[in-house]
């Protein structure tokens, strides 16, 4: 098949069009740059973090933020979270480490085990979690060590490398579990409330597919393994997923159409939720500061469920 712009050979069929490998490149840049114009994802006085994990949508969004921030005088770093998932996150660090080395990018990474005292794979092998899944676990500690690091390094912005296909699931998920508060708070500019406890979270990939992400790290020569996280057929998510799989195959655009109908409703659930949640005042969790719904946040109760079990653990060994 021949690059609908040239007489090169397409790499690339999507949204009608196929494009060689330079006019496939052409176009997703263009695509994230627009995003981030047409949002106002960073502005001249930001100092941008990139949460990254060097899986391929984390490097795509570190290069096109850096490639932005660069050209625009934006000051930026990437910032990465070390679960603790045995021979997954250790690769994909690496290929983090490489490519920062590379470009030159000011890289900072903190663990699980430093910031809460354990990794994941030994918080799951000493059955911690109780009933929670190994994903609800590390979303939770990952959300907040990412807020937390972002804030003690003084960024502005949080960029994430949220795509296409994930604000698809994310939307799905929440309605089906019937949470539309939770979906008031996606988007390509996260959160409904500013408070100075949170960074904003922006997603530059926001209409990159997962398809076109995995391209583009590829075409570009990035070092990344393409192995996914061992724990991730256990979520949800994974379960969401494979039924958009499912639906785009049959219908292409599907996940397009999902997003772009969201971002139609986007405005108004923002404003419903957004006045619901002015009507109660912010509290701060009794343990760490953090801003939070009840009196002590998520993390730090999870913490508190980690220390009572290691205290079980021992006093049985005894
Ligand atoms: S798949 Fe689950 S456990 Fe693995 S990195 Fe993602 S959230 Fe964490
Ligand atoms: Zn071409
Ligand atoms: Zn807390």
């Amino acid at each position: 098949m021949q690059c609908t712009k040239c007489a090169e050979k397409a790499v690339y069929t999507g949204q009608g069009q196929n494009f060689c490998k330079n006019h496939f490149i052409n176009y997703f840049e263009n695509k994230v740059l627009r995003t981030i114009t047409r949002f106002g994802l960073f502005a001249p006085d930001d100092q941008v973090c990139v949460a990254t994990s060097g899986g391929k949508d984390s490097l795509s969004v570190l290069y096109m933020t850096m490639k932005y921030c660069r050209e625009h005088h934006i000051a930026f770093f990437a910032l990465a979270i070390d679960e603790g998932i045995a021979g997954y996150r250790d690769h994909t660090l690496d290929d983090l480490r490489l490519f920062c080395t590379q470009y030159d990018i000011k890289l900072e990474i903190v663990s699980f085990k430093d910031r809460f005292g354990d990794t994941l794979d030994n918080i799951r092998e000493k059955g911690i979690e109780k009933n929670k899944k190994p994903c609800t676990v590390c979303g939770i500690f990952r959300r907040t060590l990412l807020n937390r690091e972002a804030k003690r390094l003084g960024a502005t912005k949080l960029a994430t490398g949220h795509n296409l296909d994930d604000e698809a699931q994310s939307f799905l998920m929440n309605t089906l579990l019937g949470n539309m508060s939770h979906n008031a708070s996606l988007g390509p500019i996260t959160g409904l409330n500013q408070n100075d406890k949170f960074v904003p979270r922006v997603k530059p990939l926001y209409f990159i597919s997962e398809k076109e992400s995995r391209l583009f790290a590829l075409l570009k020569g990035f070092k990344v393994e393409f192995n996914e996280c061992p724990n991730i057929g256990l979520s949800f998510r994974a379960t969401v997923r494979d039924e958009i799989n499912a639906i785009e195959s049959k219908l292409p655009g599907a996940k397009n159409g999902i997003v772009n109908a969201f971002l139609e409703i986007l405005p108004e659930l923002k404003e419903k939720y957004r006045a619901e949640k002015s009507r109660h005042t912010f509290q701060y969790c009794k343990r760490c500061g953090d801003a939070c719904s009840g009196e002590i946040c998520n993390a730090c109760r999870l913490e508190e469920e980690l220390c009572r079990k290691e205290t079980v653990l021992r006093n049985s060994k005894e």
